[in-house]
Order: C-alpha cells, then structure tokens, then sequence
C-alpha cells in the first residue's frame, strides 16, 4: 500500500518538517499489521515527495482479526481468506491508521519547526496508486471534490491482458489542490476508509468523536456527509445518527436540506456546496477591496474564519458572536488554543451584540455580516444597521441574504418557508435592492449587488450579495 504526498512550495523540502520526517533517511514504525515505512523518492528545492509505504504482513493481519475485533464486510470468513485477500496491497483503513500513526502531529497542524508553514494552503499533490473504491471512480470526485482537490480517478482494468473483462473495484487516485497539510492529511484519514468501505476494525462509540474531531471545519459543510458518516461508522445507523445530529449543529447555515448539494445531482460534477461558494464569494470580495483588517460579525462556528486565517493577505481577524456557544465552535473549529503564536496573534473572538454599539469594532478595512441579517427581528435591525454602518464604519461591508425568491427551487422545502428556523425574515432581490440603497443614502456608501450561486432565468441566485464601500 502506497501513499505518497507531493508539494511544491519552495523550498518543497520544507515538507520534512510538517511530516517531522528528515528527506535524507528512510523512516519506519512498527504498526499493528506490519510496518509503516516513509521515505523521499524526490527531495529537493522544486519539488518533494514523501512516500508512506505500508507493508502489512498477512499474518499479524490475520491474528488481529483472530482477536475477533473486526467483522469485515470483504468475504475472508473462509479460513485462508484470512491469509489470501487483497488488504496487503490496496489502500485501505489499514492505510488511514498507519498515517495516523506516522504523521500524527502533522494531521494536528502542529510543527514545531515550521509553525507558519504548517497553518498556510501550499500546493500539494497526493498519489494513492492502488485505491479500493466502493461504488467506482466517480464517488472518489464526489467525496474530495468539495474539498477543494482536483481529483482525477483512473478505474484500473481487472486484467491489463483482458480488457473485457471490465474494470475492478480499484481506482488510481491523484488529488492535486492548494491546501494545509493537516487538511490535506484529515481528509486522506477520513475518506481512505470510506471509499474502501470495509473497515477493519471494531467502531466503537468514541470513533463519533473521533470523526467529528478530524473533520472539524471540512466535514460539517460537505454535501456528502451522510455517506461519509454512514460509511466511517460501518453502517452502525444509530451512531451515524448521532454524528450527523452533532454536525447539523454545528453548521446551522448549510442548509442541508435545500442546498445545492451533489447529492442530489448524481449526474452532473460535483460542485462546492452553496456554503463554501459564499465563503468563496466573500472572501474574494475582500481580497478585490483589498482589505487586511477585517471583521467577521456574527461569525458563527468560524467556518469562514478559517478560511481568512488560511490567507496571509489578512493581518488581523476578528470573529464576533452573540452566542458563546457559536464562538467555542469557532475557537475549536479554528484550534485557537493550537495556533502557532504568530497566527494566534492576527486572530480575535468577540462575545458581541451587533444591535449594540462596541468600540472594540472600529477602525477596521472591512466587516462580513454572512447570513447575519435575517437572523435580526426587523425592529432590531435598524440597531445594527446604526451600530456597524454608523458607528463601527469600515472602509468595506460584505453581506450576504439569501434571496427569498429561490426558495420555490428547493423541492423539499414548504411553500412560504423560510429555509432556516432561525431566520426571522428573507427578502426578495427587489426589497434588498431597497433596503441597500436606504443603508447607502443614510450612512454614506455606495454597493454593488450581485448574487451567489447558479444564477436562475426566473428567481435568481440563492443568495444576494451586497459589497459597501465608504464614500
Ligand atoms: N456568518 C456565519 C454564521 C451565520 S448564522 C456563517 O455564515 O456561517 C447567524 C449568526 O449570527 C449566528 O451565529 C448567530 O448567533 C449570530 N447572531 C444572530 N443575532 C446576532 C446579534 N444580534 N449579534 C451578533 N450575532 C448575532
């Protein structure tokens, strides 16, 4: 079984120390199945490859299974099945653990030599040549697709010599994107096994924990977590139950129910779920503002935060919320308490009521309300309209509303219903248009208006967005 993770960020050797493996020895580490070797195939400025081998002897297979810990969904119930099965050579659960166990700090985001390094998005390409993939190559784009991979799943041929006979249940997997190398290591742990499906080991009740821990900021927003949840927990429903009620919590702007997520979609691409294309939209509109200060006001579980953080261009971040509860996502989702100093400096949580006006919040480039507003009982909303247009006064605001009119687009959602229970009004392009105009008249900005997401002939995109900037 082999992994290997490639990046070029120069100096690409750097990533000897986010793995804490020197590129000029080879490594190895006993694991429960065998032994997890690590080496470089490739090291040097340009470009570094680390290479996870995993050499699993059939035999501590076999007697780990004799423990009686793990019912296996491959059929091995036959005494030799045992001994002769493919889990030596596909990549596997076998695999997820054995990276847990070899990069374990790195999958934390922890370095201690390149703490900067280890919290910035680098271009990494991540090879698993021989991948068990239940359900064919195309699950492999929907499960690591939203997270920002470009994922190329090549079905590899049952016999090379024999065509028809059509392709096996083993795809050749290349991920290339730009992200964190704990990210890039968090997802590998998690979707290894869900993609093999077959896990080879007991799943206990702690292992909700242990997901919800591991997909902290990715796993929440996924369009196809029920699948994950269901797979990662081996079918046991009355857990997967539980993570997925965990999760929900977690996210309350997903929107699960009337996103427009892949799942519903098995025969188009799979596409950032509206979530992440807001935190997109967002972010790109601060970028284009130029801003470095920013504020992120009722930030929620911090979904966004760790996006701006993810971006050097941002000096200082600053999160409020009127919930603690929503800011102890955040700090978590963030691993405030795990930041490397200098990160930690540039980053803020406010406990802050946006219908009140807080000194702490003036004098920044720019503030987000993201799906803020129509949480507000409309009385309340002239308090904050005066609080962040009048007295916080940032150079930029970036809003986002959703756009009532979509609503009818989201078959599962009642006619009339707002698409959050929280959500206290929804307007329709018309009246936002209405209500930006009134903000720019009264305080002294002009906006832009546009929408987020497939935009529709009829109603429009499912969200509106609205880009201030002080006159
Ligand atoms: N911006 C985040 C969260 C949106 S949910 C995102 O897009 O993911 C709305 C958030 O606004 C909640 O976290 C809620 O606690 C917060 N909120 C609602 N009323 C608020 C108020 N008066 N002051 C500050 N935050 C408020």
């Amino acid at each position: 079984m082999l992994l290997t993770l490639t990046t070029t960020h120069r100096p690409a050797t750097d990533l000897g120390h986010l793995l804490v493996k020197h590129p000029d020895r080879t490594h190895a580490f006993d694991v429960p199945v065998g032994t997890a070797h690590v080496f470089y195939p490739q090291a040097d400025e340009a470009r570094c490859t680390a290479a996870l081998l995993l050499d699993v002897d059939p035999t501590r297979l076999a007697a780990a299974r004799g423990r009686g810990r793990q019912p296996t969904a491959t059929p091995e119930s036959f005494t030799l099945g045992r001994y002769v099965n493919d889990r030596p050579y596909a990549a596997s659960s076998l695999l997820a653990s054995a990276l847990s166990r070899v990069y374990r700090s790195a999958l934390r985001g922890e370095s201690r030599d390149r703490p900067e390094l280890a919290a910035t998005s680098i271009p990494l390409e991540i090879r698993v040549p021989v991948l068990r993939c239940r359900g064919g190559a195309e699950v492999a784009t929907r499960l690591f697709g939203p997270l920002g991979w470009t994922v190329t799943a090549i079905p590899i041929a049952l016999d090379e010599q024999h065509p028809q006979w059509g392709e096996s249940r083993y795809v050749d997997l290349t991920l290339t994107g730009t992200l964190r190398v704990a990210d890039a290591l968090n997802h590998l742990y998690v979707l290894l096994p869900v993609l093999d499906d077959a896990k080879h080991y007991w799943v206990a009740p702690d292992e909700v924990d242990k997901l919800l821990r591991v997909g902290a900021g990715w796993l929440a927003g996924h369009p196809e977590r029920g699948l994950i949840v269901r797979r990662y927990l081996a079918h046991r429903r009355a857990l997967a139950g539980q993570a997925l009620e965990r999760l929900a919590a977690q996210c309350p702007t997903d929107e699960p129910s009337v996103d427009d997520g892949v799942a519903d979609r098995p025969d188009q691409a799979p596409r950032a779920s509206l979530a992440a294309r807001r935190r997109e939209a967002v972010h790109a509109a601060l970028v284009e503002a130029g801003a470095q200060r920013v504020l992120d006001l009722g930030c929620g579980g911090g979904a966004l935060l760790a996006t701006l953080i993810g971006d050097r261009r941002f000096t200082e971040i600053v999160g409020t919320d009127v919930s603690t509860q929503a800011l102890g996502l955040a700090a978590r989702r963030i691993r405030l308490d795990r930041l490397p100093e200098r990160q930690r400096n540039r980053v803020t949580l406010h406990h802050s009521a946006l219908t009140y006006r807080d000194e702490r919040l003036r004098g920044y480039d720019a503030a987000v309300l993201m799906e803020v507003i129509e949480h507000l009982d409309p009385p309340r909303l002239p308090a904050l309209e005066d609080a962040v247009f009048g007295y916080a006064r940032p150079t930029t605001v970036v809003l986002t509303t959703p756009n009532v009119e979509h609503n009818v687009r989201y078959e599962s959602l009642a006619a009339g219903a707002f698409r959050h229970s929280d959500h206290r009004f929804e307007w329709t392009r018309a009246e936002f248009a209405e209500w930006v105009d009134r903000i720019c008249a009264t305080y002294g900005y002009s906006a832009v208006v546009r929408g987020i997401g497939d935009d529709d002939p009829q109603v429009g995109a499912p969200t509106q967005l609205a880009v201030f900037t002080r006159t």
